[in-house]
């Protein structure tokens, strides 16, 4: 009898999955039950689509063609609760579905801010695609927002606000932009980006609450009793993986669902895979939190091969890496390149990695050259994290040398020396070691 796989959310983890599952087993049933109403869309792109760049329409990663062709059966529906031994999710509603092996690809939630006034018609944030409808439907009327918090997700609010002809207040508690992941230097090019383009920047500057009038905000007051008045305020203090149907149903959780190296649970044919997945990397051991899409594809694919056949396969973390735009910039981030705390986050943000803060040993080198800052952590003989902000030439080679953990012994010494052409040094030698490849 065909093997039957629920697979719960509508992701790139629970959708890799399906992918890998029907490559595997063309008799499988799959049944794939997502909460969200629009159907499988690019999260990232989101950002994309509430700064009026792409049409809605752009988010889709498949054409309806393309999905059919997996042959899965989508519900529309909220999973209420797992009975792991009665191998059975029930739906909202009651409805109950059996399965040989189930994927909790549940994704993660906007952590939302505690402060006074948090609830009032006004406060927003950027989990989905009802939010950024809902963050544009009232920029048509608002004129000032206050955006708090930290990461990518604050800034793609700020610009897609801004992008609706809404005046931006950005608060941040701290000295600086995003400190746990950039430089001093790269989170001030950042921060003058958005004041060049009309944003205000306040550092040192908490919110302490939100002020209303009707249920309806009407501003904000700050840590030192400051009141700005304001129409929307957006909160991007991170986010929080959906844990809390694993936990409900006895699994083991900590940040995330505790995974072992083949990304199953510890329920008997539970699997867990995309940002709800807490797994060791197989390089450092350590386990680590990864918000980022493509890693929710590699865990979907790897969980969706071991649900269907054997033997299994050991989930390989790639090294996490993220392309997106940070005060106008382009910027590419990948592997360690910061370390400690940023205290405008509570928990990891969107497109980020626990990994980008796990900087070790490695002796940091950077350039400024041609529109591009490039910054390097450079071991013994590895390339360990990279940021290319602005020109992106040597993204992809820092990216394949990086992600190839190929030895630079040849061209570390080099690239830590005083005024070292860093650009030509890392062109050159990903050049050579290119048709050493071949
Ligand atoms: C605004 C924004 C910007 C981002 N920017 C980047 C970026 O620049 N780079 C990058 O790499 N990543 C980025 N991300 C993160 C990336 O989109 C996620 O890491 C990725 O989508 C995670 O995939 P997932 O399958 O784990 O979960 P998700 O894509 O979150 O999907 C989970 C699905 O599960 C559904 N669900 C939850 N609970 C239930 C339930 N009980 N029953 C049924 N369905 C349920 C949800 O409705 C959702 O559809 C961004 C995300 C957002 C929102």
């Amino acid at each position: 009898m065909a093997r039957r796989h629920v697979l719960i959310g509508l992701g790139p983890g629970a959708i890799a999955a399906a992918e890998a599952i029907r490559g595997a087993d063309a008799a499988a049933e799959i049944v794939v039950v997502g909460a969200d109403p629009h159907g499988y869309y690019s999260r990232p792109g989101l950002a994309y689509y509430l700064a009026n760049e792409v049409p809605e329409k752009w988010l889709r990663p498949f054409t309806a063609g393309e999905l059919a062709g997996l042959r899965l059966t989508i519900i529309n529906a909220r999973v209420a609760a797992i009975d792991p031994g009665g191998h059975r999710v029930t739906l909202d509603g009651g409805r109950a579905l059996e399965y040989d092996r189930l994927l909790i690809a549940t994704g993660s939630t906007a952590i939302p801010t505690r402060v006074p006034g948090a609830d009032l018609d006004g406060v927003v944030k950027l989990d989905d695609l009802d939010d950024a409808r809902d963050i544009i439907r009232r920029s048509r009327d608002a004129k000032a927002a206050v955006v708090v918090g930290g990461g990518i997700t604050a800034l793609e609010i700020v610009e897609g606000l801004h992008a609706h002809g809404v005046h931006v207040d950005y608060f941040m508690r701290q000295d600086r932009y995003w400190r746990n992941v950039l430089s001093e230097t790269e989170s001030h090019v950042v921060e003058q980006g958005l004041r060049d383009g009309g944003v205000t920047v306040h550092n040192f500057t908490e919110l302490a609450g939100i002020l209303g009038r009707d249920g309806r905000v009407t501003g904000v007051e700050t840590g030192d009793g400051t009141r700005i008045p304001c129409d929307l305020v957006a909160v991007a203090i991170g986010v929080r993986p959906r844990i809390e149907l694993a936990q409900a149903a006895g699994l083991d959780c900590a940040r995330g669902i505790l995974v072992d190296d083949y990304l199953q649970s510890s329920a008997e044919d539970v699997y867990a895979a995309g940002d709800v997945a807490e797994a060791a990397s197989h390089v450092t051991g350590r386990r680590t939190m990864e918000v980022l899409w493509n890693s929710a594809v590699v865990k979907g694919r790897t969980a969706g091969l071991n649900m269907a056949t054997e033997p299994l396969h050991a989930y390989e973390t790639g090294v996490p890496l993220n392309v997106t735009r940070l005060g106008g910039l382009h910027t590419t981030i990948i592997g360690t390149v910061g370390s400690g705390k940023d205290s405008d986050l509570e928990g990891l943000s969107r497109g980020d990695s626990d990994t980008w803060s796990e900087l070790g040993e490695a002796v940091i080198v950077e350039t400024e050259a041609a529109g591009a800052r490039v910054r390097l952590a450079v071991g013994e003989r590895s390339l360990d994290g990279a940021v290319v902000m602005g020109d992106q030439a040597l993204s992809f080679p820092l990216q394949e040398l990086i992600e190839a953990r190929a030895d630079v012994a040849a061209m570390a010494s080099g690239l830590k020396a005083t005024g070292a052409a860093i650009a030509d040094l890392v062109e050159g030698f990903w050049r050579e070691w290119k048709e050493q490849l071949v």
